[in-house]
């Protein structure tokens, strides 16, 4: 039995049009995220293969494709949800009880300077990447991640909670080479009642880390 299962979509295809095209987000969960569902399941496969034969020879290889298709798999299961046909505007607005907003303000000086910084992460990466909105369990902050693949140039412990795919997979087919004008237009379809439970859930779960201030 897989360990990991490509979860539905919780729209259908074309649901964020006009900001990303049905054609994207099929070709994007069908294909690209079962891809990572795929991969995760095999390396953990091999590496049940490698301790049954005691073969160790491509130990660093399969668990670099560990941390790859497995962080894949599960950036591109936050991806989904913190996206909404409905969505854009700002936290205060649209998250109900106004923590994320503070915490937000708290931790970036202010809504405009979070976006900025987000924004600015995730259109500048360079080859595969995603900007991403994080808590930080040790100091209790929100801070903006830049990762490289799925998996590298991460904080320890801390927990996306909205996260901008900048692959080129993620927007080519409508936005060509302005990841730019991709990014400035994810704004327009950010779930922040998504954002504010992830913030919710992950301050909570920091507690279990025993890391927590
Ligand atoms: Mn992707």
């Amino acid at each position: 039995m897989a360990t990991y299962t490509l979860p539905d979509l919780p729209y259908d295809y074309s649901a964020l049009e006009p900001v990303i095209s049905g054609e994207i987000i099929e070709l994007h969960h069908d294909k690209h995220h079962a891809g990572y569902v795929k991969g995760a399941n095999d390396t953990l496969e091999q590496l049940a293969q490698a301790r049954e034969t005691d073969q160790w020879g491509t130990i660093n290889g399969l668990e670099k494709n560990l941390a790859f298709h497995l962080s894949g798999h599960i950036l591109h299961s936050i991806y989904w949800h913190n996206m909404t046909g409905d969505g854009g505007g700002e936290p205060l607005e649209r998250d109900g009880t106004g923590e994320l907003a503070d915490a937000v303000a708290e931790s970036f000086g202010s809504f405009a300077r979070f976006k900025a910084q987000l924004s600015k992460a995730a259109a500048t990466t360079q080859g595969s990447g995603w900007g991403v909105l994080a808590y930080e369990p040790v100091s209790g902050r929100l801070i903006v991640e830049q990762i490289y693949d799925h998996q590298g140039n991460v904080g320890q412990g801390s927990v996306p909670i909205l996260v901008f795919d900048a692959w080129e997979h993620a927007f080519y087919l409508q936005y060509r080479n302005q990841k730019v004008d991709f990014v400035e237009a994810m704004w327009r379809v950010v779930n922040w009642q998504d954002v504010a439970a992830r913030y919710t859930a992950a301050k909570q779960r920091a507690d279990t880390l025993l890391l927590a201030p």
